[in-house]
């Protein structure tokens, strides 16, 4: 993992939320937990500007429009409801960004090539 400063530009970086199976490889691939990897909170200057392109984003299947849902999830008698951006054509979704996802940024730089952080998101 490289160390920068992911405030540094203004800009929205370039990022992704780690699903199931790539936290899974991530774990394996690091020993790590992701209480672990360095933290960002939900309120985060970073996350506000992601969570605020999300809301803007497109479908990178079939570029329809992504709107706001929420999904439902029952595991041994607990319903749990996540945030998710759901296309209007197809069957894609994506979680919206909040605590317990870990995030994956990738910076591109001239000098340093490129490089992968991650962060665990944490409420506050
Ligand atoms: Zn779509």
């Amino acid at each position: 993992m490289g160390k920068f400063d992911i405030l540094e530009h203004d800009l929205v970086p370039e990022f992704r939320i780690l699903n199931r199976e790539e936290y899974q490889q991530l774990r394996k691939s690091l020993g790590i937990r992701k209480e672990d990897l360095p933290w960002i909170r939900n309120s985060d200057p970073v996350c506000l500007r992601i969570k605020e392109a999300q809301k803007s984003a497109h479908c990178p299947k079939c570029d329809g429009k992504l709107v706001e849902s929420v999904e439902e999830r029952e595991f041994k008698g607990v319903t749990t409801q996540k945030k998710v951006m759901k296309c209007e054509k197809c069957d894609y979704y994506e979680p919206v960004l909040g605590p317990g996802q870990i995030l994956e940024i990738t910076r591109r730089s001239q000098v340093a090539g490129h490089a992968v952080a991650f962060r665990y998101v944490v409420p506050g």
